[in-house]
């Protein structure tokens, strides 16, 4: 199973810059309310610097603190009301930078090839959407607001520290070496760490959602043994790694703590002697310790949300690395004119080397019932996938109505041909809303007659709310051959004029097969239909019968003409004859 890609640093730092772009008003305004917001607060350390040199020099009046203490209420609480305005419309922004990144990763995700989902498997997906959609959240909202924050108070209590007095701010420079050379070490480690966290968590769902959804099928071939197997395998996996990264936040977070403990007494004691020397006055010494004391908190918060960071980073790099799979095809094609399908010298290979199909070319007329059939493994399915425009040939070409499957969107492929199996969803909402999904268009009358045809009309009537009966996994219950005929409708309303019938997966419950017969019938009058036949009375019956064998057609013809050559298909008749009790 191949991962689907996570996009480089590179392409992240990209995405990040245009999303900056694209809201530079709104974040500006919120960075201009945090730097007044911080501002306001850095008056705290000058005032108390200045009661401090008053006392000392014996300035110190009562109408002197009065004025100070008056200043400290009106900076604590400007900062406290412009943080307020701040956070306000940061949280904004946040959930309007979130809803973006969500739609985008929406529409990539709903832009994927089909194959490449099938072949990703579901865990990845799964994960990305839910798991990665969730961190990217929490880093939308809190860590990058708050680390924003941090970073502003850092930087305007050094330019305050230096204004105040480069001479004593030059102490608490000792710090950055060391501060600098171990963040640098653990970005390095830990980045890769993380990554690794992601996927190990994508791994562990896909493991667990994949036993869970064959639950039946790991029952029946008893893997339960290996399922847990691979499960506990994933999460020991996910511990390892979860360990690796706390392990290395639990080195470097000492360390960056005991240095800003070494800045504060390294600014006290360089204050204090430049004091002594007369080189500066006590107020700007201690106003410049304060400061530094003040910093420990922001920076403290750089640290702290650093790693939620980078795990936002990492979950971003997954979400639009979706946007790197390359669409299959080219959208550039016309309305297909006409009905027919033509099918040229079309080879497929689900593997890069390994072709499943070697060459088949064949015409389907509008209104024909061509009928495939042959050994188990010889590509019937797949021709099946490929007239659908669910995979699109390596080579050779199959067009629809004159347009090649590979230049029309799958939508508009739906229009004109659609492929029948044993999956009928259900989706959550009323049987209109399960119905009009094929053409949101239809009103009920067109919902009435495709219910209609397919023999459904009558209990879907009788449901409690008609065509407004919730429907899917919380609303009103439908048997497994009425969901069945729901799906039939749908396909009523779609109207392609081209049906693929996969029999090994369409209509498989042999109790509502007989009674989805006609409902099936009436959905096949008037369409050509391409049954993939397993059983040859649908081959006996159709116009033409296709013989697939190891990737091509090894004859094709109506049943009499076959049956008269031979071939194949008269030995596999003779065989499926022979195998029905008192027929001869
Ligand atoms: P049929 O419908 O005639 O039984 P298929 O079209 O299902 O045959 O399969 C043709 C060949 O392609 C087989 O060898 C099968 O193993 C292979 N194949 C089918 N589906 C896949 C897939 N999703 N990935 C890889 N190989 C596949």
């Amino acid at each position: 199973m191949s991962n689907l890609p996570i996009a480089t640093n590179a392409v992240v730092r990209q995405h990040a810059l245009k999303l900056l772009r694209r809201f530079r008003r709104p974040a500006l305004v919120m960075l201009g309310f945090y730097a007044a917001a911080s501002a306001a607060a850095l008056a705290a350390p000058f005032i108390i610097g200045q009661f401090v040199q008053r006392a000392s020099n014996g300035s110190l009046t009562s109408r002197a603190v009065l004025w100070l203490v008056v200043a400290l209420l009106v900076s604590s609480l400007s900062n406290t009301a412009l943080n307020y305005i701040a956070r306000r419309q940061s949280y904004t922004l946040g959930e309007r930078v979130f809803a973006t990144l969500r739609e985008e990763f929406l529409a990539d995700v709903l832009r994927l090839p089909l194959s490449v989902v099938e072949r990703a498997g579901t865990g990845d997906l799964l994960s990305r959407t839910t798991n990665d959609i969730e961190a990217l959240n929490r880093t939308v909202r809190f860590a990058l607001p708050e680390w924003t924050v941090a970073v502003i108070q850092t930087v305007l209590t050094l330019v305050a520290m230096f204004l105040t007095s480069p001479l004593v701010a030059l102490a608490s420079l000792v710090v950055v070496p060391v501060l600098a050379i171990t963040t640098k070490r653990y970005l390095r480690y830990a980045s890769p760490g993380y990554v690794r966290e992601r996927i190990a968590y994508a791994t562990m769902f896909g493991a667990i959602s994949e036993t869970a959804e064959g639950a039946r099928t790991v029952d029946a071939l008893r893997l339960s043994d290996r399922q847990a197997g691979r499960i506990d395998e994933s999460i020991r996996e996910a511990f390892y790694s979860e360990l690796y990264t706390l392990s290395m936040r639990l080195w470097w977070f000492p360390i960056v703590e005991a240095n800003f403990s070494f800045a504060v007494t390294t600014t006290l004691l360089w204050g204090g002697w430049l004091f002594i020397g007369h080189h500066v006055t006590i107020g700007a010494a201690t106003a410049v310790t304060l400061y530094v004391v003040q910093m420990t908190d922001p920076l403290d918060r750089i640290v702290a949300w650093l790693d939620e960071l980078q795990i936002g980073q990492t979950a971003l790099a997954r979400l639009i690395g979706v946007a790197e799979v390359e669409d299959d095809r080219s959208h550039d094609g016309g309305e297909p004119q006409g009905e027919l399908i033509e099918i040229t010298d079309v080879r497929y290979a689900y593997r890069a080397g390994h072709d499943v199909l070697h060459g088949v070319s064949l015409s389907i007329q509008p209104g024909e019932r061509l009928a495939i059939v042959g050994p188990s493994g010889a590509g019937k399915s797949t021709l099946g996938r490929l007239i659908a425009g669910i995979d699109i040939p390596r080579s050779g070409s199959i067009t629809i109505g004159g347009e090649s499957v590979a230049n029309l969107p799958l939508s508009s492929i739906r229009q004109h041909v659609a492929l029948v199996t044993q999956e009928h969803h259900i989706f959550i909402g009323t049987v209109r809303d399960n119905l009009i999904l094929a053409r949101p268009s239809s009103n009920d009358d067109a919902v009435r007659r495709a219910l209609a045809a397919v023999d459904a009309l009558e209990w879907v009537e009788e449901l409690p709310s008609g065509l407004d009966t919730e429907l899917g996994s919380t609303g009103h219950p439908v048997t497994p051959a009425q969901a069945q005929q729901l799906a039939l409708a749908r396909l009523v309303l779609a109207d392609p004029h081209t049906l693929v019938l996969d029999e090994a997966t369409a209509l498989l419950d042999p109790r509502a097969a007989r009674h989805l017969e006609r409902s099936l019938s009436a959905v096949l009058e008037g369409r050509t239909v391409i049954a993939i036949a397993h059983r040859l009375h649908t081959a006996h019956d159709a116009d033409r019968v296709a013989v697939v064998i190891d990737g091509l057609i090894a004859e094709l013809g109506t049943h009499d003409e076959l049956l008269a050559h031979n071939g194949e298909y008269a030995a596999l008749w003779r065989s499926w004859r022979s195998d029905i009790p008192g027929a001869s």
